[in-house]
């Protein structure tokens, strides 16, 4: 099977020895659901520079095969992805704490609470616009006004294009219907879990194309210096004597 490793983001086909799938019989009566068990699977990323495993839970029902055993029916009741939790993606220290939290925070409410995930996001994508592009206004309409004023401009920090603005713009339409529910309570267009998904999507598209780039970037340029430095050491005694010619 494909998978896409939630850690490091890597695809790979899963081995046999990277995945372990267990069903146990739940023995209760008289429940509503009928004949269940629980499935607790795991799969280890191959990349050794990762090798975390991923844990998903599944409530399902049970039925009793042709030779007389208990075996699991396809599909599930319910599911937790149990690890990582909330299906946050594991954000670089580099990136500010207050950003991380409310990234991670929106990740696990998603489900239960798409405006408040909504909300968060918003939050967490003005103090990227703050951070990152150093631009703070009044509000967050100000702020990508001025962003893409500056992106036009060709002043924006690298990094920083024409569809990473756009995609902004989306995060504000939805994420404003929930920062200001009790105002607009004419306006208030349902937020929904998968709507929040999108959300958390674009910021992480932001953080790859904004702070990890940068990162990445300034390592390049730090390798590339540390070998020039090594080069001119080498160099350095070879250097022809100085005749005053
Ligand atoms: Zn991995």
């Amino acid at each position: 099977m494909h998978y896409t490793c939630p850690y490091c983001q890597i695809r790979q086909i899963v081995q046999a020895d990277q995945r372990y799938v267990e069903t146990v019989h739940i023995h209760v009566e008289k429940n509503a659901e009928g004949q269940i068990g629980f499935t607790i699977e795991a799969t280890t990323c191959a990349n050794p520079d990762c090798a975390q495993t991923t844990l998903i839970g599944r409530l399902r029902n049970m039925r009793t095969d042709a030779i007389g055993r208990m075996s699991p029916t396809p599909g599930s009741l319910e599911s937790w992805t149990l690890r990582p939790q909330g299906a946050a993606r594991p954000i670089p220290d580099y990136i500010p704490q207050a950003i991380r939290e409310d990234y991670t925070e929106a990740c696990r409410i998603r489900d239960l609470s798409p405006k408040a995930a909504a909300t968060l996001i918003r939050r967490c994508l003005q103090s990227m616009i703050r951070d990152f592009c150093n631009i703070k206004k009044h509000s967050l309409d100000q702020e990508i006004k001025a962003l893409r004023g500056a992106v036009d401009a060709g002043t924006a920090p690298r990094g920083v294009s024409d569809e990473s603005v756009d995609a902004i713009d989306r995060i504000r339409a939805i994420g404003n219907i929930g920062a200001h529910m009790e105002k607009d309570i004419d306006l208030i267009i349902p937020v929904e879990p998968d709507e929040a998904q999108l959300l958390i999507e674009l910021t992480e598209m932001l953080f790859d194309e904004w702070y990890i780039a940068r990162e990445k970037r300034g390592a390049r340029l730090a390798a590339l210096k540390e070998m020039a430095d090594s080069k001119k050491e080498l160099r350095t005694p070879q250097l022809p004597p100085d005749t005053g010619a």
